[in-house]
């Protein structure tokens, strides 16, 4: 793993929540990394289609996959999410966009459009053409307000619920699951 991966990686027991957390077959793992959170959903015995821009980054996550023995359940692609997108088909997407670098912590709200590589209603209105089940993994102090606006990008609105994630008693995150709104 290289430095930034390292810096970048969910911490593992957050990626086991999140694949606990999704519903049944295929995941897209758009902002994939050196694949913490694609080896989990694998293991959850999910098809898991895994993206990134950087092949180096491919390369270490088709490693690091090898190593927890889940490589034959992930499709590999380097590329750009915003490309690939239009052609992707998936039951559930799964989005950890840059958050920016370690410089979030000093912010007191972490607002969407400091999101990367384009800000967050954007990501989430990309994804959303693709399934409304999404989740989203965001910097603890992001401005929640705004991830519940995501849901009305939808129509009807989606259902959203928030989660902070804790490792040893410290929260490291913000999960937001979002899923197609209940009939009737
Ligand atoms: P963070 O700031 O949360 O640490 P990362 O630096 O881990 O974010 O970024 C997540 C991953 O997203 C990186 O591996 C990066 O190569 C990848 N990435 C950036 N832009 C794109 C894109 N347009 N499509 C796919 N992957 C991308």
């Amino acid at each position: 793993m290289d430095e930034e991966g390292w810096y970048s990686v969910t911490p593992e027991e957050i990626a086991i929540r999140h694949a606990q957390r999704s519903g049944n077959g295929i995941v897209i793992d758009c902002f994939a990394g050196v694949g913490g959170n694609a080896i989990q959903f694998a293991r959850m015995c999910y098809s898991v289609v895994a993206i990134d821009i950087d092949p180096q980054k491919i390369e270490f996550a088709i490693n690091n996959a090898k190593i927890y023995g889940v490589e034959d359940y992930i499709d590999f692609i380097v590329g750009d999410f915003f490309e690939l997108a239009p052609s992707l088909k998936g039951d559930m997407v799964f989005l950890a966009p840059p958050w920016g670098g370690p410089s979030y912590k000093s912010i007191e709200k972490f607002t969407l459009d400091s999101l990367e590589p384009r800000d967050g209603f954007t990501i989430f209105q990309v994804a959303q053409a693709i399934t409304p089940n999404i989740i989203m993994f965001l910097p603890r102090n992001v401005d929640l307000q705004q991830v519940e606006e995501l849901s009305w990008l939808s129509s009807p609105p989606l259902e959203v619920e928030i989660e902070e994630n804790y490792v040893q008693h410290n929260v490291k995150g913000v999960t937001a699951y979002f899923s197609g709104a209940a009939c009737g």
